[in-house]
């Protein structure tokens, strides 16, 4: 073995990463969390930064007391460092909701009057499905295609325009072209919402520079605990939109019996976050994006890329074992395969590698449903049926080698015993 395959350049660590479980004859083992894509395991030092906060917390924006301002400083430096962690333009205003599908619904509220979005077929439905006048597009053969249909699609449509495209896909990992689809939805005058929850934990996204309007994630698949997500993005339409929880701290004045009237906040964050918001979701969410900017893109990638290749040259080599792919084996991936087995429906995989060898994976429909109509289709057939569903294996900060080998070793087995 190489010096470079025992060194884990990722110094960070997840809590968890000596969990064992039961498995079939009540032997336990430790336990492969190859499911990162639905939600990643909390880091440490979001951990700690959870803790740091609980002695003294009050809610925000209301109190003069000593833990209401200090809640209220440390829910807007949380606001503040998302802000540089996506690269933000000044000016753009960042809603902390309750995950990627709460900050999609939310600006799908927001659209003025008439927008048509433009959405790809291949998005989970926390993208493809809030919007009220949709124009959808068929899943492109190839990253140019997807350009081109998008070019086509706004440049047939009148009045306001949003394009909706996800960063990394949630079922193949396989990577958009924000960039060139952000391009030309400009030059149509259209506006650009990128769906960036599985990109963000994987990969360094620059809003600025990719000059997007909007993108959307959640601190749980960024290594933070369940419960806070964030829309970002240009202010107008927010601050103009119905305000998407009505109640306090969403008001400037309640009118009296007599008048009735409300005025809302003009500003896009008081007025969408009404209520008590979730200040320790949000300053663990702050944290995760302080650990890996912290950690260094650099070392995540790599390491995360030497994984994954071992992953699918394992699969690949495997008869029987078909990655689902749109874009083809070479397109550019985070940390996410999804794959069938012959012989086996995508259930029986998922509970064998959980009961005889302690591994978690996601199967299923991964919220895509026409997506993973399409991947069946061209993966040979493999959706004669609809209730067809695929494997997915992700991984990230904490996954192991001798977590990877232990996925190919008990798929070799599943499949010389079936
Ligand atoms: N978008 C993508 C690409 C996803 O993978 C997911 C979750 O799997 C979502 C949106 C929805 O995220 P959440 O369930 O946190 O709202």
């Amino acid at each position: 073995m190489s010096v470079a395959t025992i060194f884990n350049p990722v110094q960070v660590k997840v809590l968890g990463e000596d969990l064992e479980v039961p498995v079939k004859g009540g032997r336990l083992v430790s336990y492969a969390n190859l499911d990162y894509a639905a939600s990643a395991p909390c880091l440490e030092p979001v951990s700690a930064a959870v803790t740091a906060a609980l002695p003294a917390y009050s809610s925000v924006h209301r109190g003069a007391g000593y833990a209401s301002q200090l809640t209220t400083a440390r829910y807007e430096q949380a606001r503040h460092t998302v802000r540089a962690f996506v690269g933000a333009r000044t000016d753009d205003a960042v809603i902390f909701t309750r995950n990627t599908t709460d900050a999609t619904n939310l600006l799908a509220r927001c659209l003025p009057e008439g927008t048509t979005t433009v959405v790809f077929d291949t998005e989970h439905h926390a993208s493809l499905l809030p919007w009220q006048r949709v124009v959808r597009l068929a899943p492109p053969a190839f990253p140019g295609e997807a350009v081109r249909q998008a070019d086509e699609a706004l440049a047939a449509i009148e009045g306001p325009k949003l394009l909706v495209v996800t960063a990394a896909s949630n079922v193949t990992g396989e990577l958009w072209p924000i960039a060139a689809l952000a391009h030309i939805a400009h030059r149509h005058g259209a506006r650009v919402l990128v769906d960036a929850a599985q990109l963000v934990p994987h990969r360094k996204l620059n809003l600025t520079a990719l000059d997007l309007d909007y993108v959307a994630f959640s601190g749980h698949k960024l290594y933070a605990p369940f419960g806070a997500g964030v829309l970002v993005g240009r202010r107008d339409w927010l601050s103009d939109g119905e305000p998407y929880l009505k109640g306090g701290g969403a008001v400037r004045s309640v009118g009296a019996l007599d008048d009735g009237a409300t005025e809302w906040h003009e500003d896009a964050e008081p007025r969408h976050e009404a209520g008590t918001p979730n200040v320790l979701g949000a300053i663990a969410l702050a944290a995760a994006c302080d650990a890996l900017t912290a950690t260094g893109w650099t070392p995540l990638v790599r390491e995360e890329e030497r994984l994954i290749a071992r992953l699918r040259e394992g699969l690949g080599a495997i008869e029987g074992v078909r990655e689902l792919s749109l874009w083809g084996p070479d397109h550019p991936r985070v940390g996410i395969v999804s794959f069938v087995v012959d012989g086996y429906t995508a259930r029986q995989v998922a509970e064998a590698l959980s009961t005889e060898y302690g591994i978690g994976v996601r199967d299923g429909k991964f919220c895509a449903h026409p997506f993973l109509r399409h991947l069946l289709d061209i993966a040979d057939g493999g959706c004669e049926d609809d209730a067809a569903s695929a494997v997915r294996a992700s991984i990230g900060i904490g996954t192991t080698e001798e977590h990877v080998d232990r996925l190919i070793g008990a798929l070799q087995d599943l499949v010389a015993r079936r």
